[in-house]
């Protein structure tokens, strides 16, 4: 990580980070920046108070997942609530890869996100995803995420929402007019 990033991720142990809004136009500028990857081992230090003061602002937003450029880190993090697991825990995606998709997709039903405030859409979602990363013990996993439906499970939808953050990609870049039919 940059000197600029340990600072931000520094600068506080137990506070939520400010979320970055679209309608702040630096804001908008590093929400659309692609990010690149940590190093698990030189930036553990710094990744682990990340992920921990993330946590804080999605809970403090109410949220349901976020990434690391929302709050100005510009590096390929992400926390997602489980939906598909008892207790929905919230975990920490690290580095991640969508390694597989589908050929169809779906149009998941109000789409939202915290750097965009009041707006919701639905969005061109793949119904499952084939993803690879590393959670927050360093260990790398290979999974399949499924669930898209709002009204149940819509953990594949939560990860490639935080996913397209990583590349610059916001909900309202890919706008559908029909959900899918629950
Ligand atoms: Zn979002």
């Amino acid at each position: 990580m940059t000197q600029n990033e340990k600072a931000l991720i520094g600068s506080s142990t137990v506070v939520p980070f400010r979320v970055l809004s679209v309608a702040n136009k630096q804001d908008s500028l590093i929400l659309r920046t692609k990010c690149k990857d940590v190093d698990m081992a030189a930036d553990a230090p710094y990744l682990s108070l990340l992920i921990e003061r993330l946590k804080l602002t999605m809970d403090a937003e109410s949220g349901v997942g976020i990434a690391a450029p929302q709050v100005g880190i510009s590096r390929n993090v992400f926390l997602i609530t489980r939906i598909d697991k008892p207790e929905h825990p919230v975990e920490a995606i690290i580095n991640p890869k969508i390694v597989l998709v589908p050929e169809n997709t779906i149009c998941f039903e109000r789409d939202g996100c915290l750097s965009i405030p009041d707006v919701s859409g639905n969005s061109v979602r793949y119904p499952w995803v084939e993803v690879e990363y590393f959670n927050s013990k360093g260990e790398k996993i290979k999974e399949t995420l499924s669930g898209y439906s709002r009204k149940g499970d819509f953990t594949a939808v939560i990860f490639q929402h935080e996913f397209d953050h990583l590349n610059g990609v916001l909900f309202t870049d890919k706008l559908c007019d029909k959900p899918v039919n629950e």
